[in-house]
C-alpha cells in the first residue's frame, strides 16, 4: 500500500506508470501475507515490482505505448510475467515506454512522454523510459524491461539505474510484443545488480513456446555476485574513446575503470573495428522485421478500429492510419522498402552481413579479455523536445549501444558517476550467457 500511494502522490509529473493495477495487486500482497503466515516465504514472496507494458497480462491492459492497442487486454500473461506471478512476486501495474519499442527518449508513447526523476525538464531515455523512470523515482526496486537496440541500457544510464540486458535466447520472448524478433530481448531496471541477478533468477531459462530461447542450465545468479575480480581482463575498444566524445563523459567512464584497476583487474585496448556500422545496420534489420511484425495490427483482430470503415481495405488504412504513431509509420515504411523486391539485396541482405562483421568484432575480442568496458550513452539526459524533429540525431543517441544487439551478447549499464549534475552509466560487455559475470562486476564496483 505504502508504494501504491508513493506512485499516485508522485507519478503525475513523471507519468512512468501507464496502467496501475491495484486490485490485483493487493490481492497478490494478500497471498504473499498468506504464504508467509504459512512459513513458505521465499525470495521473491510479497517482492513488489512492475512491467513494460509490452508484456502481455492476462485481463490487463497491454498497450505497448500505442493507439493501436490502447483497448487491448491481453487474453494470457507472457511467460515473463507467468514466471514472476509464480514467484510470488506483487505486479504494481505496466510502465510507460516508447510506441511500440521505438525510440530513444519515452517521447514517442501515445500516453505522452516521461519525465527523468533527476531533472523533469529532461527525457528519460528509452524504449524503457517509464521502466528506469519508476524505478530511480523509488516507485517500484525493480521493474521489467526490453532491449532490442539499447533499450534498457539507455535508460537506465540517464536514469542512474542499473539496467542488464542478457544474451538473445535467455529469457523467453513469448507474450513479449515483437519488435524485432530477432533482436529482442528482455532484461532488468533495477537499483543495484544484486537485484538484477534476484529478478534473473526468475526470468531466464527454457521455454518450448519461444523457440528462439536457448536451452543452457541457469546458474544462481547471486551465488557469483562476490567472486574476485583480480585478474579479471577488460578491454576498453578504442572506438569508444573518441575525441567526439566529451572529455566528461570519458573521466566518468575511465573512472570507473580506475577502480576495477585498484581491484587488481587488467585492463588492455581492444578495437571493433565495424562498430560504426552498427547504426545503420540496424536501422535497417530492425524496421524490416518490425514492418513484417506490425502486419498483424491491421484493426480486424484486436486492437484499435477506425469507425465506420467503407470496405476492407478503408478499415485497413485507416485503423493503421489512426492507430500508429508517426515513428511507428516511418519504421514500417523504411522496412517494408528494405524488404522490397529488387532492393532486398541491397539493404536488408547487406546489413545481415555486416551484422555478421559485428558479431565477430565482439567474438574475437572476448577472446583476448573477459569483459568489455565503454560509455553507455554520448551525453546525459538531453531535454525533453530536444531531438524530436530530427530522427536521425535520435538514432545516434544509440552509437555505443546498438552494435551489442547485432552481436547477441549480454550488456550492462552501471550508474558510474554524475556529468552536469546528471548521471551517467558505464557499460560492461560480456560473452554469450557471461551474465554472471557481468552482475559480479557491476555488484563489485556498487
Ligand atoms: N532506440 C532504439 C530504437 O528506436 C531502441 C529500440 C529498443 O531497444 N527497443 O529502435
Amino acid at each position: 500500500t505504502d508504494l501504491l500511494n508513493r506512485v499516485k502522490q508522485l507519478d503525475g509529473d513523471i507519468n512512468s506508470f501507464i496502467t496501475v493495477t491495484e486490485e490485483q495487486a493487493l490481492a497478490q500482497a494478500k497471498a504473499a501475507d498468506e504464504r508467509r503466515a504459512a512459513g513458505n516465504a521465499d525470495a521473491w514472496t510479497g517482492v513488489p515490482i512492475a512491467h513494460k507494458d509490452i508484456f502481455c497480462t492476462n485481463g490487463v491492459l497491454t498497450t505497448c505505448g500505442s493507439k493501436m492497442l490502447s483497448n487491448f487486454e491481453a487474453p494470457y500473461d507472457a511467460t515473463v510475467i507467468e514466471n514472476f506471478n509464480n514467484a510470488g512476486a506483487v505486479s504494481l501495474g505496466k510502465l510507460n515506454m516508447d510506441e511500440f519499442a521505438m525510440g530513444s527518449s519515452n517521447e514517442s508513447s501515445f500516453f505522452g512522454s516521461v519525465a527523468n526523476p533527476w531533472d523533469k525538464e529532461r527525457v528519460p531515455g528509452g524504449s524503457s523510459g517509464g521502466s528506469a523512470a519508476a524505478v530511480a523515482a523509488r516507485l517500484v526496486p525493480g521493474a521489467t524491461a526490453t532491449d532490442t537496440g539499447g533499450s534498457i541500457r539507455q535508460p537506465a544510464a540517464l536514469c542512474g539505474v542499473t539496467g542488464l540486458k542478457p544474451t538473445y535466447g535467455r529469457i523467453s520472448r513469448w507474450g513479449m510484443i515483437a519488435y524485432a524478433s530477432s533482436l529482442d530481448q528482455a532484461g532488468t531496471i533495477t537499483r543495484t545488480a544484486e537485484d538484477a541477478a534476484l529478478m534473473m533468477n526468475v526470468m531466464a531459462g527454457f521455454d518450448a513456446k519461444d523457440s528462439t530461447c536457448v536451452n543452457e542450465p541457469v546458474p544462481d545468479y547471486t551465488a557469483t555476485l562476490n567472486n574476485s575480480i583480480e585478474g579479471m581482463t577488460i578491454g576498453l575498444p578504442s572506438e569508444y574513446f573518441r575525441d567526439d566524445l566529451s572529455a566528461d563523459m570519458q573521466q566518468a567512464v575511465r573512472n570507473a575503470i580506475g577502480e576495477y584497476e585498484k581491484m587488481g583487474a587488467k585492463v588492455k585496448e581492444i578495437s571493433l573495428p565495424n562498430a560504426h556500422l552498427a547504426i545503420p545496420a540496424y536501422y535497417i534489420i530492425a524496421p524490416a522485421e518490425c514492418s513484417a511484425n506490425l502486419s498483424r495490427m491491421d484493426g480486424v483482430r484486436f486492437g484499435y478500429r477506425c469507425e465506420d470503415p467503407k470496405d476492407i481495405n478503408d478499415l485497413y488504412k485507416r485503423s493503421r492510419g489512426e492507430g500508429f504513431g508517426n515513428e511507428v509509420k516511418r519504421r514500417i515504411m523504411v522496412g517494408a522498402y528494405a524488404l522490397s523486391a529488387g532492393f532486398y539485396d541491397a539493404y536488408y541482405k547487406k546489413a545481415q552481413q555486416v551484422r555478421r562483421l559485428i558479431k565477430n568484432d565482439f567474438s574475437e575480442a572476448l577472446k583476448e579479455v573477459d569483459l568489455i568496458a565503454g560509455p553507455v550513452t554520448p551525453t546525459p539526459a538531453f531535454k525533453r523536445g530536444e531531438h524530436t524533429t530530427d530522427p536521425v540525431e535520435m538514432y545516434l543517441e544509440d552509437i555505443f549501444t546498438i552494435a551489442l544487439n547485432l552481436a547477441g551478447m549480454p550488456g550492462m549499464s552501471v550508474p558510474c558517476g554524475m556529468v552536469n549534475n546528471l548521471p551517467v552509466g558505464l557499460q560492461l560487455i560480456g560473452n554469450y550467457f557471461d551474465e554472471g559475470r557481468l552482475l559480479n562486476a557491476a555488484h563489485k564496483f556498487q
